[in-house]
């Protein structure tokens, strides 16, 4: 009996995947007045209850017709470990089909004044289909897509802690109440490619922004691509004030194709035109992504082909030391070459940072913690 309820609790849809007019529909269905569906909402979103019954400011009668119907969450967390310095959470979900995904929570403290910056990592794929050699994601192979509702929820899940660590620092007087913000930025850069799963990532970005639910603005989330040239310019017209980041990690089409499997299909110079596309519909700057491989893609020589590819393109690049995946090929440069990297991209006008890494030592790169609970079970 006790598993035939259990099945039955794991059959549920989960809310998370509805839009706010759906909410509306069921409010009606059950009889209960409109403005319960916006409570509704506001309870799940923006005070990030994930259990019906902690919905206390709706009806008992209410609560019980709703979780006849639906669940509010489906991952299972399986794992949550923090890096020694406390500034990196890791979480590792299980999914209703038995998958595993990870997010990731970085913590920045000092953020030019303001109360810190603490960005979540969100994965959009179960595995991923690309390939990318130096990717411990790409190295497993694709699973499947996941819903709007499992992107959103991970949020959802990080928000959590977020939120109440910074409750316990109002408690300790190291925060004022009014600079409770949780979750500042989101990066979809996690496991998998989001524009390969276009609709549902679309679907969880327009929730995540929406301004009486998560309320992250638009500035503040980056959807990171392997480069899906018809996908960029589909999102160049969406509208939305988010950043993109291109996975780009080489200056032309042979170093790229060694890595990274899908320049064949979408060769550099397709993609450089979309981004130039991309930035006149959008009027926004574009990121670009370099991880420095050692003796694959790091010499000056490819800095400076860098540089004239980039050239007269609004952009800031984002040189990246690579992390050591299990099966890892790829050394680290080190950074007095990585700083001469950033010398030459200089030279040619083009703005750079070298990423600060975080949580080296709970694997925080994407994939590696599934990669790591797979191979020690
Ligand atoms: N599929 C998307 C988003 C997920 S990957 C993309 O490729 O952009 C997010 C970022 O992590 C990408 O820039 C990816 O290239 C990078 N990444 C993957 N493996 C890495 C590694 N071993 N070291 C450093 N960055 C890595
Ligand atoms: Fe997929 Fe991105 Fe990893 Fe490439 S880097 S395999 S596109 S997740």
């Amino acid at each position: 009996m006790e598993n035939l309820q259990l099945t039955e609790k794991l059959n549920k849809p989960s809310i998370l995947d509805l839009e706010k007019e759906d909410l509306n529909k069921i409010v009606a269905e059950s009889g209960e007045k409109p403005y319960r569906a916006e409570q509704l909402w506001r309870s799940i979103y923006k005070e990030c209850n994930l259990d019906f019954s902690e919905i206390t400011t709706l009806s008992k009668n209410f609560r019980n017709f709703l979780s006849t119907k639906f669940r509010i969450g489906t991952l299972e967390k399986k794992i949550h470990i923090n890096s020694i310095d406390s500034s990196t959470t890791k979480l590792l979900f299980g999914l209703n089909d038995g998958e595993l995904i990870e997010s990731v929570l970085m913590r920045y403290t000092s953020d030019y004044g303001k109360k810190g910056r603490k960005t979540a990592c969100i994965s959009t794929q179960a595995g991923c289909a690309l390939g990318c050699t130096f990717c411990a994601t790409g190295q497993q192979g694709f699973r499947r897509n996941l819903t709007s509702g499992e992107i959103i929820e991970q949020v959802l899940q990080l928000q959590k802690i977020a939120l109440k660590e910074d409750l316990l620092e109002v408690e300790q007087g190291k925060r004022k109440k009014g600079e409770i913000q949780g979750i500042t930025n989101i990066v979809y850069m996690g496991m998998g490619e989001p524009l390969a799963n276009y609709k549902n990532t679309i679907k969880s970005v327009k929730n995540v922004i929406d301004n009486s639910g998560i309320n992250i603005g638009s500035r503040h989330i980056t959807i990171s691509t392997v480069g899906l040239v018809p996908k960029i310019k589909k999102l160049s017209k969406e509208k939305l004030q988010i950043n993109l980041a291109i996975s780009l990690h080489a200056p032309d089409n042979k170093t790229r194709s060694e890595t990274m499997p899908v320049n064949k299909r979408f060769p550099i110079e397709e993609l450089i035109d979309v981004c130039h596309y991309y930035v006149e519909q959008t009027n926004r700057r574009i990121f670009f992504e370099y991880i420095l491989l050692e003796d694959q893609n790091d010499s000056l020589s490819n800095a400076e082909k860098l540089g004239k590819l980039l050239n007269g393109l609004h952009c800031h690049v984002n040189l990246i030391p690579v992390n050591p995946t299990t099966n890892g090929v790829y050394g680290r440069t080190d950074d007095n070459a990585n700083r001469l990297f950033q010398g030459v991209l200089k030279r040619f006008g083009i703005p750079s940072t070298i990423r600060v890494e975080k949580g080296i030592d709970i694997n925080a790169g994407c994939g590696q913690l599934r990669e790591r609970v797979l191979s020690t079970n």
